[in-house]
């Protein structure tokens, strides 16, 4: 299935959808789904297979874009999409210094699109490969971290990911390393991802259980994308996720929505990802609004924005225009991810009132511009 990011279903003209980029971008915003391998910039590929000596398919980056980004033809099939994208893009996770610079323009970028807290997510055993260790991986991604935060304003977190398809050994190895890092300021929380049809939780309920146990960690895991409600419903009562990535198909079962509306999990929908990979047939569709208006914590995020060649920027716009959300509802969803954080308290009580107040103040121009003429 093809599918399609054009429509606008709040028509402006050009002139208005202008200034509400510009307005979009000037508001502080929240990221709490982001994928470092999803968030690499194409010209860095050509930059370190100079460097380290690896051939790419492709001499610019128009020619390299197919296989880095997903196309108009790419089927919308998560698992094909992360077996191609994913896999191609390991051949730049050659040293802790090449993480280091992927991690640092990473940062650079979310501070572009007026971030102000990030938390971004890894699976160390990907980025680990056959070449580096795991405290390889720690070591350039927390240098490229110090290195961003000295230049750049934004509040960066990590999460670790364990990937449904690897042994449970190796997610037992990362669980371990979560744990010995937890509590040193970077390391959040632990994310469960890869294909959920093709895996259900079953053998990742003890190692939820020694997370819970030991409480310094957050969880989220991808739930409610590639798989129906059921999987939502798992993640929560089963793995004990506070957040869920996704989520979008928690609307197929009024009793799923009213079970993570009553435990207040956030849900991390991903709008332009949920059509691109299919779990949402077109924007139109995407059920953010109906969350919201049903008291759910639905928060906006853009998952790999490399691979979907968006911003959250993008995301704000398309959610006003496309998804159908007054200004409050945006508001409503970025103050939902302030309280989502995987934060200390007092943190996201800062965080959350730098957003209440920047949203309040400009609330006036964004009616404005958003008021039929
Ligand atoms: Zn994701």
């Amino acid at each position: 299935m093809r599918n399609t990011l054009q429509s606008d279903a709040r028509k402006l003209s050009s002139e208005r959808a202008q200034r509400l980029q510009a307005l979009i971008a000037q508001l502080p915003k929240i990221e709490l789904h982001r994928h470092l391998p999803g968030s690499i910039r194409t010209q860095t590929f050509f930059d370190l297979a100079a460097e380290y000596g690896f051939k790419l398919p492709a001499h610019t980056v128009d020619d390299l874009r197919p296989y880095v980004q997903v196309m108009p033809d790419t089927p919308a099939d998560l698992g094909h999409i992360l077996r191609g994208l994913g896999d191609f893009q390991r051949c730049l996770f050659v040293s802790p210094t090449a993480l280091s610079r992927l991690t640092f323009e990473m940062v650079e970028d979310a501070y572009r699109e007026g971030i102000i807290y990030l938390e971004v997510r890894f699976s160390p055993l990907t980025m680990a490969g056959e070449s580096l260790t795991f405290q390889e991986v720690m070591q350039g991604i927390r240098d490229g971290l110090d290195r961003a935060r000295e230049r750049y304003p934004v509040r960066t977190t990590l999460l670790l990911g364990l990937t449904r398809t690897a042994n449970v050994e190796t997610c037992a190895r990362i669980v371990d390393l979560a744990l010995s890092l937890a509590g040193q300021g970077d390391v959040v929380g632990v994310d469960l991802s890869g294909d959920e049809a093709a895996s259900p939780p079953g053998v990742f309920v003890d190692l939820f259980d020694q997370i819970r146990t030991d409480g310094r960690l957050g969880i989220t895991v991808h739930a409610g994308e590639a798989a129906g409600p059921q999987s939502v419903r798992d993640a929560v009562e089963l793995l004990g996720a506070q957040r869920i990535g996704h989520g979008v198909r928690a609307i197929l079962d009024s009793d799923v929505v009213q079970l993570v509306r009553e435990r207040k999990v956030v849900l991390e929908t991903c709008p332009i990802s949920n059509v691109l990979t299919g779990a949402v047939p077109r924007l139109e569709d995407h059920p953010l609004a109906q969350f919201l208006r049903a008291g759910v914590a639905a928060t906006i995020s853009s998952d790999d924005p490399s691979w979907f060649d968006s911003t959250l920027n993008k995301e704000y716009y398309l959610a006003l225009t496309t998804l159908g959300l007054s200004f409050e509802e945006l508001h409503q969803a970025v103050a939902n991810a302030a309280r989502g954080a995987f934060l200390p308290d007092a943190e996201r009580a800062q965080l959350s009132a730098a957003i209440d107040s920047a949203y309040h103040a400009a609330a006036p121009q964004f009616h404005q511009l958003l008021t039929p003429q």
